[in-house]
């Protein structure tokens, strides 16, 4: 597998959304997730066999390694496989390990209590009611199209039309658990950045709050265009769609607000062509 074929962090600011992802092959995350998956389904390993169960830790641990590398985006993971975690705790004592243990309690409970991360629980709170009671008009609406289609003189894609809906469903019902703990890691490295002492760090939690501000632009956006679609088709939905896209232009201010850099953020290879 050559190196240089990966994008340094595209993982890091995307929407994880594979199955979409036109950077698959340049994806290091997705990589190690399809030679888990095959590794996992190759009728010549033995799963009875240690070596199989030590051989699928090891590419697990690489796996949330990548997973958990914001912090280092800088660093030369990506380059040299150095070992993060061993670099993590390098030279900390037990009271250092403290001090940071209280600093991230004490950043969590500033994330939890913030508005953006309160106003994306709520978010996705609303989603999933709206899911739930929105079935019968959906099913209602499915079957006046059906019955619509039978008339000869009615020219309209009704096949068009239900595809749309499902997929701005799809889209609507990707995001919304999404916008959650994105958002919380961008206010979390903003709050770090603003409680000084951040040394070289600082440099590296300014990105990761532009970054991470970005995505949850990106799918605050794509969400509001799914939910317009869906307001056009469902006029007994107004309201609640209403108050929906109310919530969701909210959090896009707040986070031009917050972090003002997010908007022109250029993530890898989704905004720099790779
Ligand atoms: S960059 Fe693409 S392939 Fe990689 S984790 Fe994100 S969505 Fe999946």
């Amino acid at each position: 597998m050559s190196k240089d074929r990966f994008i340094s962090g595209i993982f890091n600011y995307c929407d994880y959304w594979c199955e979409r992802c036109a950077f698959t092959r340049r994806c290091r995350n997705f990589a190690m997730g399809q030679e888990i998956e095959a590794e996992c389904k190759s009728p010549h390993t033995d799963a009875t066999n240690q070596a199989f169960w030590n051989n699928l830790a090891g590419k697990l641990n690489q796996a949330s390694m990548v997973q958990n590398s914001n912090e280092w985006l800088h660093s030369s993971w990506d380059d040299d496989g150095a070992d993060a975690n061993a670099f993590l705790h390098e030279g900390e004592d037990d009271d250092e390990m403290d001090a940071y243990m209280r600093q991230e309690e004490s950043l969590r409970k500033q994330v939890n209590d913030h508005p953006l991360p309160r106003m994306a629980m709520d978010y996705m709170h609303r989603v999933q009611a709206w899911l739930n009671a929105a079935d019968a008009d959906l099913k209602g609406l499915a079957q006046a199209w059906l019955d619509a289609a039978k008339v000869p003189e009615d020219e309209c894609d009704y096949e068009e039309l239900a595809r749309s809906v499902g997929e701005m469903i799809e889209v609507i019902t990707w995001y919304h658990t999404f916008l959650y703990p994105k958002i919380s890691r961008a206010i979390h490295s903003i709050l770090e950045l603003r409680a000084g002492d951040r040394g070289i760090l600082a440099e590296s939690d300014q990105y990761d709050a532009n970054g991470s501000g970005k995505v949850v632009l990106v799918a605050v956006e794509r969400s509001i265009a799914a939910w317009m679609f869906l307001r056009e088709q469902l006029p007994k939905q107004e309201d609640a769609i209403l108050s929906i896209l109310v919530l969701l232009g909210r959090i896009r201010n707040g986070i031009h607000t917050e972090i003002p850099g997010a908007k022109t953020f250029l993530r890898p290879g989704f905004d720099t062509g790779g």
